[in-house]
């Protein structure tokens, strides 16, 4: 659709009609929870409450798993003609796009992002994350080694059975897209628990893989709190992996739900402190402080790469403050997420909001000066709103450069030089993603084979398509998303013997 199409009148009219699939969707079909207990899905825009989802806990996690298992060893899904299985991932995935505004809707009304970020971001990242794994199928190859003239011995690679993934609620579509993919793709079952702060588009997708061809009882979804249903998934012990992205510190705790129960494997993708270096010898100030607002205050900051560390050389920190500023003021808008001049929604929840305050606190009582932001939307007191903030005169051992805000709260941090950037860069548990600004090639790719972290950017931030890797250093987790890689997680080798005698 012309994008000229999506104006605010457009997106409020559309979510006057919009109806909301509250249950859990096991089997093909839709079920209450067995006690019939609710959680509150609210606006955080307004505050309003949009529906009451079903809040799932032993009893339906039993129940998906159980129905996954039987659609799994049924081979219905798992022992698919290769070539019948791309073709309903790419219809899945043709679905996905189809529905396009109606995603862009639940994500938006559900956790406050700008409903034309979902339709500019989340929704390509999306389909194309389904599109990409309903490639690979009849690419997924075992071995045939090279060994002893009496023997044959060859590798299969084969799915593993019943997948649980539990995924956050910052980019909750997308979250599942990328996790669904891979884990389609190599034939597994799934059970998908997904936020309770985002569960309204999570059937919408598992009903669209229904009608794009995909057998009953193979994708799964559970609603419910955290503690509650991912809890219960994660201790299954007919759950053979849990592919996870959240916190670090839950994505902890479902490793030791691991050791308690069966010993699945637990992939983790978790916190960040990203860092974005601006090296002083870097002469287009200009684009890379466009990039740094972007970085970090994009996606209200509520993202696991939001480079909220932002390290800049001595020798030209005060222009680049001042840059910064300024993009910072011409670039963001804080407002209703349905109106397309929208950058800034409000973040996911009022508690949310009072955590991410509570950081601002902190870091004016640290010690920091607080440039510009540290406020609500006065206009709208019963939306989650905060400013765009930024603290200069950080640092890196103040709370406020250590632990993940996750809002739009940026730290600049002096640094003398390369060694000292890299120095700053590694002090943190997180190791997900880093980026720097420099023209001296030698500088940058020290830089890159020095930083502790997964993904690394030079001279651009956030750049990445399907064949480049997302994934973390130390405690950021073990997990790959995206690219060939990811199908490893979903699938394990098995080696056959064959003797020749
Ligand atoms: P969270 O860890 O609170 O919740 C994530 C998921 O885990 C939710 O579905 C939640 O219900 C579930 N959960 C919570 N407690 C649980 C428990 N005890 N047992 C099992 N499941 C439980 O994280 P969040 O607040 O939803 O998301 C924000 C976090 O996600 C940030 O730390 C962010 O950096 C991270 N994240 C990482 C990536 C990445 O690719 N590395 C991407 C997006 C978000």
């Amino acid at each position: 659709m012309d994008a000229s199409t999506y104006t605010r009148d457009f997106w409020h009219t559309k979510a006057r009609s919009l109806k909301f699939r509250t249950q859990h969707f096991i089997d093909g079909t839709y079920a209450p929870s067995a006690d019939g207990r609710t959680f509150k899905s609210i606006n955080p825009a307004t505050g309003e409450v949009l529906a009451e989802v079903a809040r799932g806990g032993q009893a339906e996690i039993d129940r998906a798993v159980a129905v996954a298992r039987r659609a799994f060893k049924s081979g219905s899904w798992s022992r698919m003609d290769p070539r019948e299985r791309m073709a309903v991932l790419e219809r899945f995935s043709a679905l996905v796009q189809e529905n396009a505004e109606e995603f862009a809707l639940l994500d938006s009304l559900d956790m406050g992002k700008p409903v034309m970020d979902m339709i500019n971001i989340d929704i390509p990242g999306s389909v194309t994350s389904l599109k990409f794994f309903s490639e690979t199928i009849d690419k997924i190859e075992g071995a045939v080694t090279n060994t002893s003239a009496s023997a044959l011995h060859y590798i299969l690679r084969q799915p593993l059975g019943v997948v649980g993934l539990i995924v956050p609620w910052n980019y909750p579509l997308m979250m599942a897209a990328w996790k669904l993919g891979p884990a389609l793709a190599t034939g597994n079952s799934v059970v998908l628990k997904p936020a309770e702060q985002s569960p309204l588009s999570a059937n919408l997708l598992a009903e669209l893989f229904i009608e794009a061809g995909g057998p009953a009882g193979v994708l799964n979804v559970v609603h419910g709190l955290g503690e509650e249903a991912g809890r219960a998934l994660g201790l299954h012990n007919d759950i053979d992996k849990i592919g996870f992205t959240g916190s670090t510190e839950v994505g902890k705790l479902l490793m030791v739900y691991a050791g308690q129960s069966n010993m699945k494997r637990v992939s983790t993708e978790c916190g960040g402190k990203t860092p974005q270096i601006v090296l002083g010898d870097y002469d287009d100030l200009d684009t890379a402080v466009t990039y740094a607002v972007n970085g970090i205050y994009g996606n209200q900051g509520e993202v696991c790469n939001a480079g909220s560390r932002i390290l800049v050389d001595k020798s030209i920190h005060d222009d680049f403050v001042e840059r910064f500023s300024a993009r910072t003021k011409e670039s963001f808008v804080l407002g209703d997420p349905l109106d397309p001049s929208t950058t800034i929604g409000p973040l996911v929840t009022s508690s949310h909001q009072q955590r991410v305050l509570s950081y601002i606190d902190i870091g004016r009582s640290e010690g920091a000066a607080l440039k510009f932001g540290g406020g609500t939307l006065a206009s709208s007191p019963a939306g989650a709103f905060i400013e765009p903030t930024l603290f200069t005169g950080v640092d890196n051992s103040m709370r406020i450069a250590r632990e993940e805000i996750f809002g739009p709260v940026a730290a600049i941090i002096p640094v003398d030089g390369i060694d000292d950037a890299i120095e700053i860069a590694n002090d943190t548990i997180y190791g997900l993603a880093a980026s720097i600004w420099t023209r001296d090639i030698g500088k940058a790719h020290r830089f890159a084979r020095d930083v502790e972290a997964g993904v690394v950017w030079v001279n651009c931030f956030d750049h990445g398509d399907m064949t480049s890797i997302w994934g973390g250093y130390k405690q950021t987790g073990n997990g790959r998303d995206k690219c060939l890689e990811a199908l490893t997680q979903y699938s394990q080798t098995k080696s056959v013997w064959v003797h020749l005698g």
